[in-house]
């Protein structure tokens, strides 16, 4: 970790293959895009210090790497991890349906306090949507996630979802250690 951050947390995407992972993660890391990768587990992160009420934060953000096409993501993918992005299609309603079974794989991988956002992308396809947005909403809150629509092709919400979760990671960490 570097001297200056007051924290380093990691947090992962997930979600099916297609639904825009990899483009939300490039605009959240924008300028300071560092991408890096570890073959051994085939997985890519990005970093990007961020500050939060007075705290500056490294956040490492994992994303599959297109791992998630063979079903082949692995325990250490979520070890360690405090947030989770859990990301659909709004237009594609197969990659909504498989919620349920990434949500199975972050609890039984994830520690228990994980923030996890379910995060509805695509927004800007409003015309092709199949998934509302008032049910995945319901959806959301009788499971006790956060939720949000985004675009990251028009960079709409992206950067508001990645400060929720890590605002929130935060208040977590600061609960626990009072
Ligand atoms: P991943 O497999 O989940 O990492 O998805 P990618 O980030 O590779 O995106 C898959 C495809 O969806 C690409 O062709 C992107 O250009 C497109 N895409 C990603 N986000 C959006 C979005 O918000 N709106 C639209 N219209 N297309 C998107």
């Amino acid at each position: 970790m570097d001297e200056e951050c007051d924290y380093l947390f990691k947090a992962v995407l997930i979600g099916d293959s297609g639904v825009g992972k990899t483009n939300m993660l490039s605009r959240f890391s924008k300028d300071e895009f560092r991408l890096d990768s570890k073959p051994t587990i085939g997985v890519e992160f990005a970093y990007r210090n961020i500050r939060v009420k007075d705290k500056l934060i490294k956040a490492q953000i994992w994303d599959t790497a297109g791992q998630e096409r063979f079903r082949a993501i692995t325990s250490s993918y979520y070890r360690g991890a405090l947030g989770a992005l859990l990301v659909y299609d709004i237009t594609r309603r197969s990659s909504y349906k498989s919620v349920g079974r990434w949500l199975g794989e972050l609890r039984e991988f994830g520690g228990e306090d994980m923030v996890v956002i379910l995060v509805g992308n695509k927004c800007d396809l409003g015309e092709s949507r199949e998934v509302e947005e008032e049910e995945a909403k319901e959806f959301a809150e009788t499971e006790g996630l956060f939720f949000m629509e985004t675009s990251a092709l028009k960079n709409l919400n992206v950067e508001q979802v990645f400060l929720q979760m890590i605002t929130k990671i935060l208040e977590i960490t600061n609960q626990r250690s009072l």
